[in-house]
């Protein structure tokens, strides 16, 4: 039973300076990919949960599949709700047994994003439920949409409005907006660190870094090093199995081939960026149970 606490994961992260990859899976062998490799490095490691792949009936397939994957991993694992938009969503996550969630209502002005994180807390952290919440606002919130986006100026976590935000709310963990965005970039972003150490200098609660797929190494690794210590990936797993999958089907005789044997070679292009990000934030060796 590998299944851990996400605030705790957090909090040991912060701790040793690294930060744990979460990566949002959208069917088995994705769940798979991640776990396992997390376990060949020794890695604590987050499964993440995207709408699409939860709405009607998937999220009991995905859940089985995912919980699965943790129980019988040898490192710690989360499961979490990646960007819940309500409280129903955040409780349809934790009927089914997610331990820890993130409701995104940083595009909602400051008291309205204030009053619905807190909503979200005061329903499920007396479960146990751990809640991360977004503060200023990551750029074009929805995978594949990235492409010409960035985080303006304005759309910037503001320091001096942080420690306000997490005391009323009680969130356990952070998302900061400090020039990353989701998808894919058309240019590099430059990372506002300064930003970043004022934030840190205001509050102990973990903070989160979205739209980690495509940030240039150097500065994610100062990011990691000024207090960011859980990073998330998903557009980056896509572009690597997808590419690899175009030149297999390409390479196919007929059209008629077994799923199972046709996804390998996408299939270890994902595993290797994962191998990657795992290393590169620093998390392996850090996941013994
Ligand atoms: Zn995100």
């Amino acid at each position: 039973m590998a299944l851990v606490n996400f605030k705790e994961m957090l909090q040991d992260a912060s701790n040793g300076k690294y930060a744990v990859g979460m990566f949002d899976v959208s069917d088995l062998e994705m769940i798979r990919a991640v776990v396992e490799e997390a376990e060949a490095l020794r890695s604590p490691v987050i499964l993440g949960a995207l709408g699409p792949d939860l709405e009607g009936v998937r999220l009991d397939y995905w859940f089985a599949m995912a919980k699965l994957a943790a129980e019988k991993a040898a490192v710690p694992v989360c499961i979490h709700l990646d960007h819940a938009n309500t409280l129903e969503q955040v409780q349809r996550a934790v009927k089914a047994g997610f331990s820890s969630v993130m409701l995104d209502a940083s595009a909602s002005p400051f008291e309205e994003n204030i009053r619905r994180s807190g909503e979200v807390t005061g329903a499920v952290s007396k479960l146990g439920i751990s809640v991360e919440a977004e503060l200023g606002h990551v750029g074009n919130g929805w995978v594949g949409s990235g492409e010409g986006s960035e985080s303006g100026p304005d759309m910037l976590t503001e320091p001096d409005k942080v420690a306000e935000f997490v005391e009323r709310t009680g969130v356990d963990a952070l998302a900061v907006s400090i020039g990353t965005a989701h998808g894919v970039y058309v240019k590099a972003p430059k990372l506002d660190i300064e930003r970043l150490d004022m934030i840190k200098a205001v509050s102990d609660i973990p903070l989160v870094l979205h739209g980690g797929s495509g940030t240039p190494e150097d500065q994610m690794s100062c990011a990691i090093a000024h207090g960011i210590c859980k990073v998330n990936i998903y557009s980056e797993l896509l572009t690597a199995w997808n590419t690899a999958m175009l030149e297999e089907l390409k390479k196919l005789p007929h059209m008629a081939a077994w799923p199972a044997v046709l996804r390998k070679v996408p299939d270890a292009a994902m595993r290797e960026v994962i191998r990657q990000k795992i290393k590169f934030f620093g998390s392996a060796g850090h996941g013994n149970i």
